[in-house]
């Protein structure tokens, strides 16, 4: 055997700092803004998270260390390898070189932890006891569960949507093994809950009520001792999540190249494809040729398809006005298998990168993603998660561009998770009972005027 399949790094080459794309822009970002319409102040922001992570989350500074404390939990998984993908081009029989970040290989089985544990982190030196959060399918609930049980000291509270709390009973069981707690939302909790269960009591749930209701158990903490987490979409999360880019960067040099052609990531808020891809795109601002790939379904076509707006990120309209691009926050999702790719905006630093033409988007169906993830498992081996292979479909979709053009490409994606706890998605689609779906343009422009007024981001 001469071939090298899997690229690692040494502990001590894991990165000791984090890249922050917002100072390399090459249009300043809009602000957030508040209720009244104006440029929120980090105070407005201070019952939600703790002072350190709002410092982040405005920071101009390109280079931010990433504190021991952080880096010693990280270790337990990273640095992730770095994969030639082997068998699945000789299956195309494409001369491009196809590489792959693992992520799936944290002990949540995504790349969600690498913000749990700086997020909860930092709340924990900010003096906080306790975090709540949302969670749809079950992958942040229990990144964020594994995260704070590292550190000890903080609890961990989830509110899960209630259809998947349900449906999808081994997500929740990780997070109590965890020592989380986790809930049905609608939950009697909260004033959001009772609120909701009032009028729907059979209801199943959505992300939009489950966050009101975990900012609402964070703000309402008498001790002034609970905070609220998000998993993507912030500017601090996305900061975080470059450690992927930024190893993989180091790993492609130790197999000799010295950048890669395409980079591809699948977005849902846009935290895995920020992580991956924005490294990168320092060196595309500098000057390198890097074609940049979002990858989205055709349900929930944010980047393809919505405008560039200001928009809540929630349906309750509780969050600040955020620049993205959105397809308005009464998008009611389909209810395809990628859970984790059906949210209605897009982070404003993805959308900040997609306006200024750093990036661009693609759309996948359904049917096109679960063939590209068998595909996958049956070649590389690993079972990819259903948001996952929107990137492996761009992926094979590139390589098969440069078998017909003849060109040895080098294509980077990132393995965003492993698909071991939705193997019904694989099972309903084996069985020929998945639909694919696309997002009617007349539903957008239904859903686009409940903006109307709404101040318009540069
Ligand atoms: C949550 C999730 C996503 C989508 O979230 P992003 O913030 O866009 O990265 C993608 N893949 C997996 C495996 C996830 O768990």
């Amino acid at each position: 055997m001469t071939r090298q399949k899997k690229i690692y790094l040494e502990e001590s080459e894991m990165p000791k700092q984090w890249y922050n794309l917002a100072p390399d822009l090459p249009n300043p970002m809009n602000p957030p803004l508040g209720p009244d319409g104006k440029p929120l102040t980090p105070e407005m922001l201070a019952p939600v998270f703790p002072m350190n992570l709002i410092e982040q989350e405005v920071s101009q500074e390109r280079w931010i260390d990433i504190p021991e404390g952080i880096r010693e939990i990280l270790v337990q998984w990273r640095p992730s390898p770095l994969i030639r993908a082997y068998e699945l081009e000789e299956a195309l029989g494409t001369p491009a070189k196809i590489y792959y970040k693992n992520e799936g290989v944290s002990p949540a089985g995504s790349h969600k932890p690498n913000t749990a544990v700086a997020q909860a982190w930092y709340n924990k030196q900010f003096g906080i006891k306790k975090l709540t959060t949302e969670t749809g399918a079950g992958q942040w609930g229990s990144a964020l569960s594994y995260a704070c049980a590292q550190l000890g000291g903080i609890e961990c509270k989830v509110f899960m949507v209630r259809v998947s709390f349900d449906q999808k009973p081994f997500r929740k069981m990780m997070m109590q093994t965890w020592g989380g707690t986790c809930i049905a939302s609608p939950s009697t909790e909260t004033q959001a809950g009772r609120n909701i269960l009032e009028k729907y009591p059979d209801t199943p749930g959505s992300l939009g009520i489950a966050i009101s209701e975990a900012i609402e158990a964070a703000v309402t903490d008498p001790k002034g001792e609970t905070r609220y987490s998000l998993g993507s979409v912030l500017n601090h999360v996305m900061l975080h999540q470059t450690i992927i880019g930024l190893e993989a960067k180091k790993q492609l040099a130790k197999a000799g190249i010295k950048k890669p052609d395409i980079v591809i990531g699948c977005c849902g808020g846009g935290s895995n494809f920020a992580g991956i891809s924005f490294p990168f795109m320092y060196d595309k601002i500098h000057g390198e040729d890097i074609q940049v790939i979002g990858v989205e379904p055709y349900s929930c076509p944010t980047l393809t398809k919505a405008p560039f707006v200001y928009d809540h990120g929630d349906v309750a309209k509780m969050t600040p006005l955020l620049p993205m691009y959105s397809l308005g926050h009464s998008f009611i999702p389909a209810p395809i298998h990628a859970g984790g790719l059906r949210y209605h905006g897009m982070a404003p630093l993805v959308s900040a990168a997609l306006r200024d033409g750093l990036m661009e988007a693609q759309a996948v169906h359904q049917s096109e993603c679960f063939e590209a993830g068998l595909l996958f498992a049956k070649t590389e081996g690993i079972i990819p998660a259903p948001e996952t292979t929107h990137a492996i479909a761009s992926a094979i979709r590139e390589a098969k561009k440069a078998k017909e053009e003849g060109k040895e490409k080098v294509i980077l994606f990132n393995f965003s998770g492993h698909g071991l706890m939705d193997l019904v998605g694989y099972d309903k689609y084996m069985s020929g009972l998945l639909n694919d779906y696309e997002y009617p343009e007349s539903e957008i422009q239904n859903n686009l005027k409940d903006l109307k007024g709404y101040p318009q981001p540069k």
